[in-house]
């Protein structure tokens, strides 16, 4: 579905990573795990282009994605959703109009269609009885489930989570990542950037370990967790575990 070959990011003099190259193959859970400044939401953002990699190619379903005038790649964009941090709903719109906006707005789906489709989403996040109220009405974990609902919104083929429960409070890390589970379980293919180290061992394929400029490890879980092969990952796991 995904392929990356030798990618490389640097600011100015300073290199994030460099010589990236892995796969993700349809239907796919990574899990990408590493220490604060490894370059891991730098990486999730060259994926789609919202940060221009300084070289190296990001191939897509087919179409190489750094090799693409912007019209192009903004087609490409909508199957590739994504998910942040810290929510990024629009807090004038309500719950179902953001959700509802993209469609309508990129898929041109007409009011009812979209207003359905918002409804099974918000249903499938288990927040069907929030559709009318503002973003600012909602807890944390709310807010999150509306976010996923409207990446969810635009049929994406992949779903990019940038650290999707760090900004919450510890008892609404679990509503949220429930339903990161369910979507895993339904056959989306996902890279979170995470660290939930219960979630990527449980809910992972693959754990891409990220550390010192570049992808350093890659392995099943129960491989990553039980015998990491670098001293930069034995380190970071030692910290955390
Ligand atoms: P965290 O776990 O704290 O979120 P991260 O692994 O996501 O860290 P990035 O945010 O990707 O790390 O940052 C990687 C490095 O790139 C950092 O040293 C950061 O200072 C640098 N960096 C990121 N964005 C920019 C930018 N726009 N300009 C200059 N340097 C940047
Ligand atoms: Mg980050």
């Amino acid at each position: 579905l995904l392929t990356v070959t030798n990618l490389k990011k640097q600011y100015g003099d300073k290199i994030v990573f460099d010589n990236v190259n892995t796969q993700v193959k349809q239907g796919e859970v990574i899990a990408i795990l590493g220490p604060s400044g490894a370059g891991k939401s730098t990486f999730l953002r060259a994926i789609n282009l919202l940060e221009a990699p300084t070289s190296g190619q990001v191939v897509f379903e087919g179409n190489e994605l750094t090799n693409l005038a912007e019209k192009e790649l903004d087609i490409l964009r909508e199957k590739i959703g994504m998910v942040f941090q810290s929510f990024n709903l629009f807090p004038n719109l309500t719950v179902i109009e953001n959700i509802k906006l993209a469609p309508m707005k990129v898929k041109h789906l007409s009011d009812e269609e979209a207003t359905q489709l918002a409804k099974k989403l918000l249903m499938q996040v288990g927040l069907a009885e929030k559709q009318t109220v503002y973003p600012a009405s909602l807890s944390g974990g709310q807010q999150q489930r509306v976010a996923i609902a409207r990446a969810l919104a635009m049929s994406p083929d992949v779903l990019l989570f940038d650290e999707p429960t760090s900004a919450l409070d510890p008892e609404m890390v679990g509503e949220v990542l429930n339903v990161m589970k369910q979507l895993a379980e339904n056959g989306m293919t996902m890279l979170v950037v995470t660290h939930e180290m219960g979630f990527a061992r449980e809910v992972a394929d693959t754990i891409w370990f990220m550390a010192d400029g570049g992808i350093q490890e890659i392995a099943a879980p129960e491989v990553f967790f039980e015998t990491p092969k670098t001293t930069r990952a034995k380190e970071f796991l030692q910290k955390i575990l």
